[in-house]
């Protein structure tokens, strides 16, 4: 056997292990290198080479995902202290809005000098009704942060 076939086999083994060749060829192949120790070698480096880089490459995935996993977990966490805390807000205003209302609407109405029902009216326009719909606006909140979110991720 040349050295000619040798390269034949190792051209072989490369086709090999990037996809595969036809049946008779890997036949062929087998049986070359159970007799040829010098082809077997570099069948074996070049197997332990793809297998190397294939771990490589799920190692780089895995680490990648992980990564991007943390990123929108935090992201997510981020979204929901806000939501909480813009909530909690809008609670306490309208809470406050209607507790300045019954306790000083009287004192208010003889400071401006107007209509106890003039303050209740101008409390309910100007604090407790724009609180209440900021209150009524957050369960829509996270659905357009999400939104903008997605928004980001594609730019
Ligand atoms: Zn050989």
């Amino acid at each position: 056997m040349n050295i000619d076939d040798h390269e034949r086999f190792r051209r072989m083994t490369d086709e090999s292990l990037a996809g595969g060749i036809a049946d008779d060829g890997e036949r062929l192949l087998r049986e070359h290198l159970d007799t040829c120790t010098g082809c077997r070698e570099y069948h074996d480096a070049s197997n332990r080479v793809v297998a190397g880089l294939r771990g490589f490459s799920f190692e780089a995935d895995a680490s990648l995902n992980a990564r991007v996993l943390s990123s929108l977990r935090r992201s997510a966490q981020r979204g929901r202290r806000r939501w909480v805390w813009s909530s909690a807000a809008a609670v306490v205003l309208t809470m406050g809005g209607t507790l300045v209302d019954l306790r000083f609407g009287d004192l208010m109405a003889s400071v401006f000098d107007i209509q106890r029902m003039q303050v209740r009216e101008g409390l309910l326009t100007f604090w407790i009704v724009p609180s209440l719909c900021v209150l009524m606006l957050f369960p829509l909140l996270p659905l357009l942060g999400k939104a903008g979110t997605r928004r980001e991720e594609r730019i």
